[in-house]
């Protein structure tokens, strides 16, 4: 009750939910509390979380914040969300995002923009973007709108919005969560993870998302082990590298300070730190914004006006014309531009030049993470180039917007873990992130380094 309430009072202004369950979510608690007193409480029994508008839910409409899922309500609840369920949690509602998870700053969504709690209340004009894509699901775990949210990361959408708006987030390794049920941007990077107010909790919510799914052909039959429990085991003894290529021309002092007592801590709590060389990680972002379009523009052709959601056409409307109403009244502008530069790169005259270029360099990149664990059991970065921004800034540059991943998209071009956890304030009093980063499947590692 207390979160409704405060859903109800605080999201007309921060317009992290775009679909609002109430009554349904009480009446989840109720039988949630039924479970208890019957001694049947499951690990999140009676949780109230918030679920990314992006996890296919059964009987609730599920947005992707575009316009031409607008009206979609799924017949079957994705696998992850799925999991949560089986473990007794509360749905609140479904939380914004930048349209089909393009974007760093929660402002393509179809159903408005999100704003940081951060932000100052008493300066309206100074509203701050939370981060995105999962800019609802880390504004809303931030003002408390609910105990912890599902989110998504394609090239950093759970790192760096948890980083912009002061909580934790982790992406974990590809394959240790099942994409069945979630609407796919760029398959081969896409993940889902928790964010939540601190890192234990992140473990715990991972613990009941992860795990085999048949569904999903990439999802990794491995086990899922306590990663509550690895959040205290510390880092005595444990190798952190410090990556020399990520010490960025311009990267803010605050930053690099941060960057730099973030070794402190980690030295004084026993680990040792250990230059490293990922050669490659400057070509990561060109790199990625070749990939993620490329496959956009694949998964989202299935939007056709025929299959799923709206449908704009004309009476006289043939085929083709249907598809085109329907796709250019569905699509928002960065969603368009994705989809023209996804299928420019896979066109047959450019294929080579820049799709098949691409995923070479993917391949170095992660060679480069594969020889760095030979010398060390995880990596420390920082999460963004810069704290939360103002709403109206970036907006009309779509490079600069992509620069804000220059940090978080190696991790999901090499299949990694990475974890952002809050770790101080700016000169402005904003929050900022540092990330870790692990080894395939070694998410406890992560989790000990983040505890
Ligand atoms: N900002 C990146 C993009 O727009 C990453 C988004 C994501 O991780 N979903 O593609």
């Amino acid at each position: 009750e207390a979160y409704v309430k405060a859903i109800e009072a605080h999201n007309p202004r921060l317009n992290a939910y775009i679909t609002v369950t109430g009554e349904q979510a009480l009446a989840e608690a109720r039988a949630s509390d039924a479970r208890r007193a019957k001694g049947e409480a499951g690990a999140l029994e009676g949780i109230p979380l918030g679920i990314k508008d992006l996890f296919c839910t059964a009987g609730t409409r599920t947005t992707a914040a575009s316009r031409i899922l607008g009206d979609f309500v799924p017949p079957y609840e994705s696998t992850v969300s799925g999991n949560l369920k089986r473990d007794g949690a509360v749905f609140l509602g479904k939380l914004n995002l930048d349209e089909f998870a393009m974007g760093s700053a929660n402002t393509t969504s179809a159903f408005g923009p999100v704003e940081n709690p951060w932000s100052r209340a008493n300066d309206p004009t100074k509203r701050l973007v939370p981060g995105g894509s999962s800019g609802g699901s880390a504004a809303a775990v931030a003002a408390r709108l609910a105990m912890g949210a599902t989110a998504t990361d394609t090239g950093g959408s759970i790192r760096q919005p948890a980083a912009f708006c002061g909580i934790a987030g982790i992406k974990p390794t590809y394959g240790r969560c099942s994409r069945w049920g979630i609407v796919a941007y760029a398959s081969s990077l896409d993940q889902a993870g928790p964010v939540a107010r601190n890192v234990e909790d992140c473990a715990i919510l991972l613990r009941s998302m992860a795990g085999f799914d048949p569904k999903d052909s990439t999802s990794a039959n491995v086990a899922v082990p306590d990663f509550a429990a690895a959040c205290a085991r510390g880092v005595k003894g444990l190798r952190i590298g410090v990556p020399a290529e990520y010490t960025l021309p311009g990267l803010a002092p605050e930053i690099e300070a941060l960057w730099q007592q973030g070794f402190a801590w980690l030295k004084d709590a026993g680990a040792e730190i250990v230059p490293i060389s990922l050669p490659h990680a400057k070509y990561a972002l060109p790199t990625y914004y070749v990939v993620a379009p490329a496959e956009a523009s694949s998964n989202l052709a299935r939007y056709d006006g025929v299959r799923f959601g709206a449908r704009t056409a004309e009476r006289d409307s043939d085929l083709r014309d249907l598809y085109e109403r329907t796709r250019a009244a569905g699509f928002g502008a960065e969603v368009r531009r994705r989809i023209m530069i996804g299928t420019y790169v896979l066109s047959a005259g450019y294929y080579d030049a820049y799709y098949l270029k691409a995923q070479k360099v993917r391949a170095l990149i992660a060679r480069d993470f594969a020889e760095a664990w030979a010398k060390v059991d995880a990596i420390l970065t920082p999460a963004t180039p810069t704290s939360a921004f103002a709403m109206d800034e970036r907006q009309d540059d779509p490079v600069t917007m992509y620069l804000n991943d220059v940090f978080t998209v190696t991790a999901n071009l090499a299949g990694l873990p990475g974890l952002s956890v809050p770790a101080g304030l700016d000169g402005q009093g904003l929050p900022l992130g540092l990330q870790v980063i692990g080894k395939p499947f070694d998410e406890e590692t992560v989790f000990a380094v983040g505890g």
